[in-house]
């Protein structure tokens, strides 16, 4: 009789695990102060295999559909060493691709680890005083800075070279890009990322109401919306938030999600030259922050963007205005654009792989190569 049982029992405890990394993905992916659109990512390693979340899928849908995807560990170390594509497990069966950041998942010795976008932990990861200021809030956790190093294999071999000597380190603070968090179990390390959550946390800054008149205004031409979100407004109506702005991208979704340059519009501008302002300046943007006046929302912006935007007012409210900012290197941003920090190497002709589970981070990747092309001309 036990053997008859013993089959069914073998893979329990990997299903059970899986399972409880889907719940734990479906929590943090729904938190936007952790996870905006489909950044961030978690893995387990159980045995021999890494199961990961897959590209260009949410973390936040992780109970409603199939969002990891295993490969074999063994295959993506060998992939670290060559420099080559991490390939699924299976992937003739497997239409998922793993996550960029698979290669960081894989040196990490730890179980069970989880990267996100945090916006309390970015609105510290952009300052130049950032190591400092987190000796004093992690000082006695572990945990290392790593300066900003572009996604995928760099990044992971930064982290590796960080935790040689170091294994204990369970955190990781990702300069100009977010939080890495380590455990041997889904629990320990959820509760050690709420621990590092509480201890970074920064009460965002009040801002000056919008002037609805004015915006009221620009929603009578075609496409333009009010947002849905009040804390948008802050980006037009801080004069902190505007300069912030105004410095360049702070990190990588910022460029791929809504460009390298900010739709911004001056205050005295008449709001009958607001289209010509934006037509000759931009093409289409996703938003606009009209100075000292609020936002307005294209009705074509996509939930990606929104969220990106959403996260990005919450950094920017968090900073401070005497904080010295550490922007990304303007070749940085042009790697981060013409490689895709957060999505694959290839540039999306349209129409190509249309539904393909990538899509929305390679059409934000053409998206901002248009974008982009307009704005470094000019
Ligand atoms: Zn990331």
């Amino acid at each position: 009789m036990n053997d008859a049982i013993q089959p069914k029992l073998v893979p329990a405890r990997p299903v059970r695990e899986v399972a409880s990394l889907r719940e734990l993905s479906a929590r943090v992916g729904s938190d936007p102060l952790l996870v905006q659109a489909s950044n961030g990512n978690a893995s387990i390693k159980l045995d021999g295999i890494l199961w990961i979340k897959a590209s260009g899928k949410w973390l936040a849908h992780a109970m409603r559909e199939d969002v990891l995807v295993p490969v074999e560990l063994a295959e993506v170390r060998e992939s670290i060493q060559n420099g080559a594509e991490i390939a699924p497990h299976d992937s003739s069966k497997n239409e998922l691709r793993p996550s960029i950041e698979t290669a960081m998942h894989t040196v990490l010795r730890h179980r069970v680890v989880i990267h996100v976008h945090s916006i309390n932990t970015i609105a510290w990861a952009i300052r130049l005083d950032g190591p400092e200021q987190l000796k004093e809030r992690l000082g006695d956790l572990y945990w290392k800075w790593i300066p900003y190093t572009a996604s995928g294999i760099p990044l992971a071999r930064e982290i590796e070279k960080a935790a040689v000597g170091a294994q204990e380190t369970d955190v990781f603070i990702l300069g100009n890009h977010g939080l890495v968090i380590c455990g041997p179990d889904c629990e320990t390390a959820e509760k050690l990322l709420y621990e590092v959550e509480r201890r970074l946390a920064i009460t965002p800054r009040q801002f000056p109401k919008p002037n609805t008149a004015i915006l009221g205004m620009i929603a009578q031409f075609s496409g333009w919306q009010f947002p849905d979100v009040d804390s948008l407004h802050a980006l037009g109506t801080d004069p902190v938030s505007l300069k912030i702005l105004k410095g360049g991208v702070l990190y990588p979704c910022q460029a791929i999600f809504l460009g390298q340059t900010m739709p911004l519009v001056p205050p005295a501008l008449a709001v009958s030259k607001f289209m010509e302002h934006l037509n000759r300046k931009h093409r289409t943007p996703p938003f606009v922050a009209i100075e000292s006046t609020g936002v307005m929302l294209n009705e074509k912006m996509t939930s990606a963007e929104r969220a990106t935007l959403v996260g990005l007012v919450q950094v920017t409210q968090r900073t401070e205005e005497s904080a010295r900012l550490r922007y990304l290197k303007c070749a940085e941003v042009v790697k981060v654009l013409s490689e895709g920090a957060h999505g694959c190497k290839k540039v999306v002709v349209k129409g190509e792989e249309e539904n393909s589970p990538g899509e929305i981070e390679r059409s934000h990747e053409k998206h901002d190569a248009v974008y982009n092309l307009n704005t470094r001309v000019s």
